[in-house]
């Protein structure tokens, strides 16, 4: 393929690219074979006072303009991404490894998504009037200021846009950290912005590790911080963000259970299952890991779940449209997820497929079954972030409930059964942010998405966003004289 990925330069601050080669240097690799695609440098102490100085300056051109004014901004910024899906698409699919066949579809198209629906939003963003007698009141929808997104590495177009689309519809600057494993894609996002229109600085892009995300959260000017990222990083984000009282979202990780009941369209139960564990070869957050099957039809869900797996996993180059495996996005991951695999068979869970990495240089691991998985496990307790599928059997609806809450993350949970009464029930007692009816991982830009108890604090996605990057002021209005005691 011709087309090169090493950027321009290594950060986008004040509407063009910047470099500063002071900085530690950032190689960044093709997962699929190992090699070294560009190499940028870690942002400097200069290269983040310039992106915050910005930023600053930026938003308050911006929160002046009108919401049709910042709506058609970015509403143009969708058509852009739209337009150049192809080129964007193999840019993520070579920083990630995920298969062209996905970002084609899920990435850049997610992120203009996110761009057109809070585009629309822009101008609609208003307080309200309360009448109090003779006396009234109104409430007006302000921005934050600035805020500061910082991601993680599945999925980095879209990670960037769902923060900054509702972040800039509300009149806020962002200044964005992509994960130092992914960090091309982000770029891309500011680029377009520019082009269609944005003030130079509203949308900055800085890269580094955890040391520049802290020290952006620790900045006395940022007034909110949006985490997408692991339960510790989530910890210490919201920790340093809460010393100075700052707005967080967290979007962190998550073992979620996906409940298959007897009565249960099979073929549609083992789809969910395969969407909601290899997909992205199985990094995503959001992932039903934890598959509870009904001991009646769990002998027939095994047997389909392999025949398709069998019939249907194409592992191999992921700028081939035929791939629907690609590698994991690092050879540390693939280690940590091979790891896991060999705890599982240690712990005595049942192999029912995958569980080698492979094949060639790339950070390859093949989606992986384990039966007889008991939730004791390790592998059915913590977040493997990999194309693991811990199958659990159960008996009662009572019992699968309470097993399927008893972990400390809350991000997503799915049920699939033909008895609609029993689906609602479920879904109500689950302790889930983003739940799914005979379905699995679907996250249209219309719906909030968020997770409870450890997977996180706010909302993405959907008129819930609008409150996590705005605030409300109230403003009494007296209409007669003041009556003081004295
Ligand atoms: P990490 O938690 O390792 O990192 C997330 C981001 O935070 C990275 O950009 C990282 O920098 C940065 N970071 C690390 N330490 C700090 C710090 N002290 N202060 C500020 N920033 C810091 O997550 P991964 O990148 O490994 O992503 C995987 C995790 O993300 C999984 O747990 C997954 O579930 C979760 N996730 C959650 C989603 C959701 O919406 N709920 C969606 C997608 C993923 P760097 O890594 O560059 O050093």
């Amino acid at each position: 393929m011709s087309y090169d990925p090493q950027p321009e330069a290594s950060h986008y601050v004040a509407g063009g690219y910047i470099e500063d080669t002071g900085g530690a240097p950032l190689e960044v690799v093709y997962p699929f074979t190992g090699a070294r695609i560009a190499r940028l440098h870690c942002a400097t102490d200069r290269v983040i006072e310039l992106a915050l100085a910005s930023a600053l300056e930026a938003q308050e051109v911006w929160a002046a303009m009108s919401g049709t004014e910042r709506g058609r901004v970015l509403r143009r910024a969708a058509d852009i991404m739209r337009g150049r899906n192809r080129e964007l698409s193999e840019l993520e699919t070579r920083d990630t490894g995920k298969p062209l066949q996905e970002t084609l579809v899920a990435d850049a198209t997610s992120g203009a998504d996110a761009l057109e629906y809070f585009g629309g939003l822009a101008a609609t963003l208003t307080g309200e009037h309360i009448p109090l007698g003779t006396d009234w009141a109104y409430t007006m929808r302000e921005p934050l200021g600035l805020c500061v997104g910082i991601g993680a590495w599945n999925y980095p177009t879209q990670i960037a846009c769902w923060k900054a689309a509702p972040a800039l519809a509300c009149g806020n600057a962002m200044v964005f950290k992509p994960s130092e494993e992914t960090p091309l894609s982000a770029l891309k996002v500011a680029e377009i912005l520019t082009e269609a229109g944005a003030p130079p600085g509203l949308f900055n892009v800085v890269q580094g590790g955890g040391d520049v995300g802290a020290a952006l959260v620790a900045d006395a000017r940022v007034a909110k911080v949006s985490l997408t990222g692991s339960v510790p990083t989530g910890r210490r984000v919201y920790a340093a963000a809460a010393e100075r009282i700052k707005h967080v979202t967290m979007e962190l990780g998550g073992k979620s259970p996906l409940l298959v009941f007897d009565d249960a369209d099979v073929e549609d139960a083992v789809g969910g299952a395969i969407l909601g564990n290899f997909y992205s070869s199985g990094q995503v957050c959001s992932n039903g890991t934890r598959v509870f099957v009904q001991r009646g039809l769990r002998e027939r869900f095994l047997r389909r779940l392999s025949e398709r797996l069998e019939a249907g996993v194409v592992m191999g180059d992921p700028l081939d449209e035929a791939t629907n495996i690609g590698p994991l996005v690092s050879a540390a991951q693939r280690d940590k997820v091979m790891g896991y695999i060999r705890q599982g068979a240690r712990e005595g869970a049942r192999l029912i497929h995958g569980g080698t990495a492979g094949p060639g240089p790339g950070f390859f691991v093949a989606p992986t079954v384990f039966a007889d998985v008991t939730d004791d496990m390790v592998i059915a307790r913590e977040e493997i972030f990999g194309p693991v599928m811990a199958v659990l059997d159960f008996d009662t609806e009572e019992e699968a409930v309470a097993r399927a809450n008893a972990t400390p993350f809350g991000l997503s949970a799915g049920v699939f059964t033909r008895d609609i009464a029993r689906a609602h029930r479920v879904i109500g007692r689950l302790h889930a942010g983003s739940c799914f009816i005979n379905s699995y991982n679907d996250a249209p830009v219309e719906v909030p998405f968020g997770g409870v108890k450890a997977s996180g604090v706010g909302r993405e996605n959907a008129k819930a966003a609008i409150e996590h990057y705005s605030q409300l002021k109230s403003v009494y209005v007296r209409m007669g004289a003041v009556e003081a005691p004295f």
